[in-house]
């Protein structure tokens, strides 16, 4: 072993925890990655809502790939994953703030949901249909916003993830999404808890030329040419070939750890991990800020919201309620005109 070289080698560990994120490098392999395992945060939001199974499944794998993805951040921000689309799931939302908080909410036409249930068309492709799935990482205030589009055709959102990042930022990168519901005897019969899991894996050479992909088919050629084959590197076939052999179980069984499973994938060439990170499921809304959400808004709006002589708002990332009465959000009709000319100006 090379003297000057102080990094500790050790075994992988044992034990896996839950509601992590850790991040990987296969140097001789130029690979970068990310291995998320996901138990409470995953089970306590997708319990709260009680979605239809494959609905919280779908849910549950676009959590996984924003938890992946919004882990990345290197600032104070936040990252928020949405898809918009004609199939029985109309839209999905998941909003990670960093470093640490993620929630989530879909909305979805019952009827057309039951009927693909009974049709075993459920596939989470099927659910979504065609649409895109946005991704937009905000900074706050001020701050500029970036917003990454990609199509949805039918696909599900592993081969969304691997379309955006071909696409747009041309790294190219494999996506593994798991989710899955456990059973478990307890004290008070059988208990059932969400599980996901998943892992990223990006080739990253030096050198730009090593990480040119063939077109995706059919590429910009015009019709009749042939597309432009391009040989891909051997490494990150290797690379991607192994990520291809990891099963869901894999992903999601809490007793093989996220180090073990690197190691498992990577060890013939050396596996380095990073500092683990957590993760935890937590709304962001507050009374502050339904309140004022609610001043925004126009009186007739407002009085139309009233019931009971009482205006009540549910959070729906956590089904958190909030009751106002009419006058603690009465706006002042000077007030109200101002802040509507104020905004008139801004635009
Ligand atoms: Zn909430």
């Amino acid at each position: 072993m090379n003297p000057d070289i102080a990094i500790p080698v050790r075994e992988p560990a044992q034990t896996g925890r839950d509601d992590t994120i850790l991040p990987f490098e296969v140097n001789a392999l130029d690979l970068r990655g990310r291995i998320v395992r996901l138990g409470p945060a995953v089970d306590t939001i997708l319990t709260c809502h009680d979605y239809p199974l494959p609905v919280a499944k779908l849910l549950g794998e676009a959590i996984v790939l924003t938890v992946m993805l919004g882990s990345a951040l290197k600032f104070e921000g936040r990252f928020i994953l949405q898809t918009q689309s004609d199939g029985p799931v109309r839209m999905l939302v998941v909003d990670f703030v960093s470093p640490s908080k993620v929630r989530a909410c879909a909305r979805f036409d019952a009827e057309r949901v039951a009927a693909a249930i009974a049709a075993n068309a459920a596939a989470p492709g099927k659910l979504l249909g065609h649409g895109h799935l946005a991704m937009t990482i905000d900074q706050g205030l001020d701050m500029s916003r970036y917003q990454g589009l990609v199509p949805l055709e039918g696909g599900d959102l592993e081969q969304a993830a691997h379309e955006y990042f071909s696409r747009s930022e041309q790294i190219p990168t494999r996506v593994r999404l798991a989710v899955a519901e456990e059973f478990r005897a307890g004290e008070n019969g059988a208990h059932r808890r969400w599980r996901a899991g998943g892992i990223l894996l990006q080739f990253l050479p030096k050198s730009f030329e090593r990480a040119r992909q063939a077109d995706l088919d059919p590429g910009d050629a015009p019709p009749g040419v042939e597309p432009h084959a391009l040989p891909e590197d051997d490494a990150w076939v290797e690379g991607r070939s192994l990520v291809a052999t990891v099963g869901d179980v894999e992903l999601i069984d809490p007793e093989l750890s996220s180090e073990r499973l690197a190691y498992n994938l990577f060890h013939e060439h050396g596996v380095r991990v990073f500092r683990t990170a957590t993760v935890e499921a937590q709304c962001s809304c507050s009374r502050q800020n339904v309140e004022a959400m609610l001043r925004s808004f126009s009186q007739d709006d407002r009085d139309d919201m009233v019931e009971d002589g009482k205006i009540t708002v549910t959070c729906e990332f956590c089904s958190s309620t909030y009751e106002f009465a009419p006058e603690d959000v009465f706006v002042p009709e000077d007030v109200a005109a101002m802040a509507a000319l104020s905004q008139r100006a801004d635009s």
